[in-house]
């Protein structure tokens, strides 16, 4: 399998609009940026995992040409708004080779989705059900859906599991937590997963997971290549931020620190300082795998 992260960003694109925070501001100064999380598997299909506002940029930064099928895992606007972009991959082919985009959602994400885009299901997409535990039917790539809790306004989320070539891929997709312990997680050989904060807030409004809440179920489903961190957000405060009375800092509950003095990690502004602080969160958690702070753009194979 290859896959191509799309944008590894959270619900706004990083940097946000209207926003002078440290991370924002170190995010201009190094000139990077984060669009809306979303995947490109190649497999025996290429698949769309999610398919953000940002998707008309992500299709020609990434030189895509062509899809079949997308998988959404939730009804958040920041994984399903680009639905309508579609519609111009249509318009640009002969009208007898068009074959509506097989698009994967559960029931209770269709029920959001199709009161927005009903429209689409006539032309553009063919509505396919993802039930949790039972591979998506029409798909040669093995693709599993698992229930995740996303909180009250996402009913329906999913992750996903792909297998393709002997290896397979978890992706948890937004999610606070997993309501049952799930055999289909234990032991993937990639596992991507939410890194929306490093350290878990004081409240978690969003029902989003933190490194550091993140850090016990990575250590439970023991990947046994690499972890990459996606959905990332700029909601830490840094500490001596004169933004950090911005609604979208949240303090710190306990935040994480190196065992042996005590002091808390520093809070990442950019890649460089992501990718360093989860390397030293995995090794002081006992976390064998290779942890990847994934970045937009970035094309790896399975
Ligand atoms: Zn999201
Ligand atoms: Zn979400």
């Amino acid at each position: 399998m290859r896959l191509t992260f799309l944008g590894t960003g959270s619900a706004w694109s990083l940097p946000e609009i209207g926003c002078d925070c440290f991370i924002c501001r170190h995010m201009h100064k190094n000139k990077e940026s984060r669009l809306r999380t979303s995947l490109y598997l190649e497999a025996k299909e290429k698949l769309l995992i999610d398919c953000g506002p940002d998707i008309v940029r992500q299709w020609w930064t990434n030189g895509l040409k062509s899809l079949d099928g997308v998988i959404i895992t939730h009804e958040h606007g920041d994984h399903y708004l680009g639905l309508d972009e579609l519609v111009a991959l249509r318009r640009s082919t002969v009208s007898h080779a068009w074959r509506p985009i097989p698009t994967y959602a559960t029931a209770a994400s269709w029920d959001t989705i199709e009161l927005r885009f009903g429209y689409l299901l006539e032309k553009t997409l063919e509505r396919r059900l993802a039930v949790p535990g039972e591979p998506l039917v029409g798909l040669r790539t093995r693709v599993v859906p698992f229930k995740t809790y996303h909180g009250p306004m996402a009913k329906g989320a999913v992750g996903y599991v792909f297998e393709d070539g002997g290896k397979r891929l978890v992706y948890t997709s937004d999610l606070l937590h997993l309501e049952e312990q799930q055999d289909l997680l234990r032991r993937p050989d990639v596992l991507v997963i939410q890194s929306h904060w490093l350290n878990e807030p004081e409240f978690n409004r969003p029902s989003l997971l933190s490194l550091q809440r993140a850090l016990p179920m990575i250590r439970a489903w023991e990947p046994r290549e690499k972890v990459f961190l996606v959905h990332i957000s700029d909601a830490d405060q840094v500490p001596g931020d004169p933004a950090n009375n911005y609604l979208k800092k949240i303090p710190p509950a306990e935040p994480l620190k190196d065992p042996q003095t005590g002091i808390p990690y520093n809070v990442p502004t950019c890649q460089e300082e992501w990718q360093e602080v989860a390397e030293r969160a995995f090794k002081d958690n006992g976390i064998t795998s290779t942890v990847q702070v994934a970045y937009d753009g970035l094309t790896v194979d399975i």
